[in-house]
């Protein structure tokens, strides 16, 4: 049996109660068993032969048990809780550790250590972010998960929570300010059409030279319309995106400069506020994560942490995200791929990769451009 190298009799019971496949015929038999049973090995083992040992169940194949593995998730939201683990409670980053070890030695995969890194990069970053030490197999991975300070993990794993409740806030005061652009749009429409007068064009498009375009029929219902999408291209001139060079940094300077005297404490960021773009980060409007400005991934999966030096400000990825919304990945065909590249720090030596690079094309808003 695949436990036998376990040392006592309480651990090879619980062992077989994490080996398990959650809601499967043996856990739910395994969950009816009597209390006294599941923890004592010497009744328990031939209990689970005489139930189990003459059914021959399919064996799973090395796709599904893959799977298994990368299906093993520890949800952000998790991270810093206790849970009831074994007759205790124990933090669920520890859970998550103990109950992946046991499966991934039910499958037999401790020595295929390829997936140690698909299942580092699965785990919330207040996890792997407090991850110390080189990581090399799933000895050392699984070791580093539980070595974690738990005092570091809750604080970061806070801080997540309330930027994921503030990128939420943040979604829903663009959702409001499209929903009002559209409205405006579609009365504008309608009474250029069906009405004499001529009415005040919708403030929004104040600054646009082509805005005015009456008569001209578009639908209304697209998710930007061309007066929006204009509007955002003219905001966008403000500030051109400058090279990483001596000359291009001190342009951001100076433009950094006269961004903060443009603005007032506490003032948002919204589609008629340009930002000036970090140099060195990925071209405005390539899918970008407008978090720290590479590519590869997507903002909602971020894998820096929120307060890494390399993520751009907030403001920054505030007016990306706006930009990007609105426009949609326009200046994709023209943009250099920009990629993070670990250092070893936490022993992630693998680039961050193209992955998911495509996968999420064409999902970005506005863009039928
Ligand atoms: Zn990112």
């Amino acid at each position: 049996m695949i436990i036998s190298n376990v040392a006592t009799a309480a651990e090879k019971a619980r062992y077989l109660m994490l080996c398990l496949e959650v809601k499967s015929p043996a856990d739910k038999w395994f969950k009816g068993l009597d209390p006294a049973v599941k923890t004592d090995w010497a009744r328990l083992e031939p209990e689970f032969t005489q139930k189990w040992a003459t059914h021959q169940t399919p064996q799973r194949s090395d796709l599904e048990k893959t799977q298994d593995l990368l299906n093993h998730r520890l949800k952000p939201e998790e991270v810093g809780e206790q849970v009831p683990f074994w007759g205790t409670t124990e933090y669920t980053h520890i859970v998550w550790a103990e109950e992946m070890t046991a499966l991934v030695q039910a499958h037999g995969l401790e020595t295929r250590h390829e997936y140690v890194y698909q299942a580092m990069t699965n785990l919330p970053n207040a996890v792997k972010d407090n991850m110390e030490g080189e990581v090399t197999d799933w000895t050392t991975f699984i070791a580093a998960v539980k070595a974690i300070k738990i005092e570091k993990l809750k604080a970061q794993a806070k801080t997540e929570k309330d930027q994921a409740e503030r990128d939420r806030a943040t979604k829903t005061e663009i959702d409001q300010l499209r929903a009002q652009i559209e409205k405006l749009t579609l009365a504008s429409a309608t009474r250029q059409t069906g009405q004499s007068h001529q009415i005040a064009q919708p403030t929004f498009d104040r600054t646009t030279p082509s805005a005015s375009t009456p008569g001209r029929n578009r639908q209304p219902r697209a998710p930007a319309t061309e007066a929006e999408k204009a509007a955002i291209q003219q905001k966008l001139k403000a500030y051109p995106h400058q090279p990483d060079t001596d000359a291009g940094r001190a342009t951001y300077r100076r433009q950094m400069a006269q961004w903060t005297a443009g603005r007032n404490p506490g003032d948002i960021i919204t589609d008629t506020t340009p930002v000036p773009l970090k140099p060195g980060a990925a071209a405005i409007c390539t899918s970008e994560c407008f978090k720290c400005g590479t590519h590869g991934h997507r903002a909602a999966r971020c894998v820096l942490a929120d307060n890494h030096p390399a993520r751009l400000s907030r403001e920054e990825a505030r007016w990306r995200m706006i930009c990007g919304s609105v426009l949609g990945p326009i200046n994709k065909g023209t943009a250099t791929d920009v990629h993070l590249v670990f250092d070893g720090q936490g022993g992630m030596r693998q680039e961050w990769g193209t992955e998911e690079q495509e996968s999420e094309e064409g999902k970005a808003e506005g863009s039928s451009v």
